[in-house]
């Protein structure tokens, strides 16, 4: 396959960074590909493991000449990344990213990117609980979906050239509005790693600390929890800040629904739960038939 671009930078290369990085060299989609990040040690690592052609911690000299630009750091830092990197962008390059949360995204990014440059925000629905370079694999997208969150006035060739590239990274691309999509994510994945968070921390401050006997006998369902639990706390710290109101809507309707099962327990009031279990179960066997669980 020729490749779809000369040069591609990296913003940022930990675990989305350095993923992006060896599935593209994987698919052979780039001549060059480099990057950049906050710090030394990082570089080094990314060095190190061969992520891509070079890696530095400068992160206009890395966007210089580029025809894609990836940014992809923590959301908080996506403002500032795109206020670096504004000056030495090639006219025509493609400028995207990867956060979890889309519109605090855009509204950060946007006023600092100059005419000419066409910004198309992105999300891989893929992720571990692993983070920084060492956790980056060529895989990780394969199968997954990747929602692109074009804007009103983003230029549709350069929409669809980014959907190629994803695709060719693996995965499988849909379009939503961005205060839609993080709507959507708030229940199907901010508030299960809030609630992860939340069980973990509880079970915690019961036991004083994960004692023996709660690590012995976690049954799936925490040890689940624990694995959710031990994601990158920068990087969730920022999702839930900038995806703040969609986030307070469905934990308000959850602690309801939490209330309800709660009075249900409360006064043996079995039929409830029994329903609710069903329902559920439902909801499961249809995902797998979607084969997406
Ligand atoms: P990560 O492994 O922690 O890597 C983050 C990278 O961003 C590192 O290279 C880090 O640099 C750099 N960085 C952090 N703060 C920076 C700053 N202020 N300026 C410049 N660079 C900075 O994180 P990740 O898991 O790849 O996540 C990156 C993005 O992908 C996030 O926006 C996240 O919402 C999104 N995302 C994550 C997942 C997931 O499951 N992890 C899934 C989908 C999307 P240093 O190490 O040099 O500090």
């Amino acid at each position: 396959m020729s490749a779809m671009f000369d040069k591609i930078a990296l913003v940022g290369i930990g675990l989305i960074g350095g993923s992006i990085a060896l599935a593209a060299r994987r698919a052979g989609l780039a001549k060059k590909i480099v990057a950049a990040t906050r710090r030394a040690e990082t570089a080094e690592t990314a060095n190190r493991l061969k992520l891509v052609d070079h890696c530095g911690t400068d992160l206009a000299a890395a966007c210089e000449d580029a025809d894609l630009v990836i940014v992809c750091t923590p959301v908080g830092a996506c403002g500032e990344a795109a206020k670096a990197i504004a000056p030495v962008l090639k006219k025509g390059c493609i400028v995207s990213d990867v956060g979890s949360v889309k519109q605090a995204v855009v509204d950060a990014m946007a006023p600092h990117l100059p005419a000419g440059v066409h910004f198309v925000p992105a999300h891989p629905v893929a992720g571990t609980e692993n983070s920084g370079p060492e956790a980056a694999f060529a895989e990780l997208f394969d199968g997954r979906w990747t929602i692109l969150t074009p804007l009103p006035e983003s230029d549709p060739k350069a929409v669809d050239r980014l959907e190629a590239f994803w695709k060719a990274l693996g995965s499988q691309v849909d379009r939503l509005d961005p205060a839609h999509h993080d709507r959507i994510l708030a229940i199907t994945s901010h508030l299960p790693h809030l609630i992860a968070y939340t069980i973990v921390g509880t079970a915690d401050d019961l036991g004083g600390h994960l004692n023996a006997e709660v690590l012995r006998f976690a049954a799936g369902g925490f040890r689940d929890f624990t694995r959710i639990a031990a994601s990158d706390p920068t990087m969730w710290r920022d999702v839930f800040l900038y995806n703040r109101d969609a986030v307070l809507e469905v934990l308000a309707r959850f602690q309801e629904d939490l209330f309800y099962l709660q009075r249900a327990i409360r006064w043996g009031e079995g039929d409830k739960l029994f329903d609710l279990f069903t329902r559920t179960r439902e909801i499961r066997r249809a995902l797998i038939h979607l084969n997406q669980a």
